[in-house]
């Protein structure tokens, strides 16, 4: 379903009212404008019909795909802990009442607290691959390769190429100049990763899959060996 809002608010360079939506719900399977609204950033850009001016939003909302099967609850950092705690009652419920439906199709739940995660966990699940997996690749290619208390590292996302399918991971280092990096994205290593943890990841059931999540189960595999 799709949960709508409409909200007004005065352009403060030229007193137009504008009326805006704010969505709780984002179900791209109904409603697939919104899946390149999200994907654009336009969700939360407003423009002044008036003068142009341009006002930025944000506000926490559940992103669904009922045809890949996931659904990922963006907290947008306000009360997060509050957030975390009502999406694990909601899956629960879901869980629950509606077993039959959700549970086989092996739904998968998330909960990001920013808005690359969101869009890096929608490239990663339409491209059929599995965040976790994909979060061990990061994590083993940056202890492994250059930084094991991952001290430098401000950042790592997955991302298409110029909007293209090929896919590499972007690296952003702390403290330094021309601080950006591309690392391939190698299907044969990631294949190597999926059979080396399976098994394991499953142990690790969490909606925050990320690097300190990565961390956990490389240290579980690895830290006794
Ligand atoms: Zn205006």
């Amino acid at each position: 379903m799709i949960s709508q809002i409409y909200r007004n608010v005065t352009c403060n360079q030229c007193n137009e009212v504008m009326e805006y939506d704010v969505f709780d719900s984002v179900n791209v399977t109904l409603n697939p404008i919104l899946k390149d609204k999200v994907i654009n950033d336009e969700l939360f850009v407003l423009t002044c019909p008036k003068c142009g001016k341009m006002f930025y939003l944000s506000y926490p909302f559940t992103y669904n795909d009922m045809d890949v099967h996931y659904m990922i609850r963006y907290t947008n950092n306000e009360n997060v802990d509050k957030q975390k705690e009502e999406f694990n009652t909601f899956v629960n419920t879901i869980n629950s009442e509606l077993k039959s439906n959700f549970k086989e199709l092996s739904y998968k739940y998330r909960i990001v607290n920013e808005y690359e995660r969101l869009k890096e966990k929608v490239r990663i699940f339409d491209r059929d691959l599995d965040d976790r997996i994909i979060e061990l690749y990061k994590y083993e290619f940056i202890v492994n390769g250059y930084d094991k208390e991952l001290n430098n590292l401000d950042d790592i996302i997955f991302v298409n190429v110029d909007g293209s399918a090929e896919c590499v991971f972007i690296l952003f280092e702390k403290d330094v100049i021309d601080n950006v990096r591309a690392i391939s994205f190698d299907e044969m290593e990631y294949t190597r990763l999926e059979k080396e943890y399976e098994g394991v990841i499953n142990r690790f059931n969490d909606f925050e899959i990320d690097l300190l999540w990565a961390q956990k189960v490389y240290n579980s595999v690895n830290i006794n060996s």
